[in-house]
């Protein structure tokens, strides 16, 4: 199984220039969405993490096959406004402008063993939110495991020495 082979290149989505990796066929196929989850949850497997911290949208998809292969639960990071309880929130810089990513108050403890997971590690931005989520809770972020890396965007210098894991790398 190649895992390559289910990954469709879209030029100039979201805008031009930009080859936008598409998961869409990895995910249509039964076969390659079972070997993409074993993969990512292959390097956690010795040591699992006490929880998964999801990111919308597409890193939920693989959250929680995830954390079912590796006995723990999920906790979403979402987009301002969609978690009903009482939130915390964390902004971070676009290329123009700030986004923000908010996650239940009392979703993680402290000294909790957090695993991120999100289908792409682009330019590493919403990872490190996600972090800084995560510690702003008390909670230990251990590593973050990613379908895809890109790793001619240098994602992985915005999240300092955490441990980075990806099934495919381009
Ligand atoms: P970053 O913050 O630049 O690392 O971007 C990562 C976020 O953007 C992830 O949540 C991805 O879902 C999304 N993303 C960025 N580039 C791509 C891509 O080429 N394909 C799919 N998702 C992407």
């Amino acid at each position: 199984m190649n895992l390559f082979d289910h990954i469709r290149d879209v030029p100039d989505f979201p805008k031009p220039g930009i080859v936008f990796k598409d998961i869409s066929p990895l995910l249509a196929s039964r076969e390659a969405t079972q070997e993409a989850i074993r993969a990512m949850a292959e390097p956690y497997r010795a040591d699992p993490p006490e929880a998964i911290l999801a990111v919308e949208a597409r890193g939920f998809l693989f959250a929680v096959p995830m954390a079912q292969e590796l006995g723990c639960g999920v906790v979403l990071v979402r987009k301002p406004g969609k978690l009903p309880a009482a939130t915390t929130a964390v902004e971070y810089a676009l290329e123009y402008g700030n986004d923000m990513l908010e996650m239940h108050a009392d979703a993680l403890t402290k000294g909790q063993k957090v695993l991120i997971v999100d289908d792409v590690l682009a330019t590493g931005g919403t990872v490190a939110a996600c972090a800084d989520l995560a510690r702003q809770a008390g909670a230990e972020v251990t590593a973050a495991a990613f379908l895809v890396e890109l790793t001619f965007l240098n994602g992985r210098s915005k999240l300092g020495n955490l441990p980075v894991s990806a099934a495919i790398t381009y």
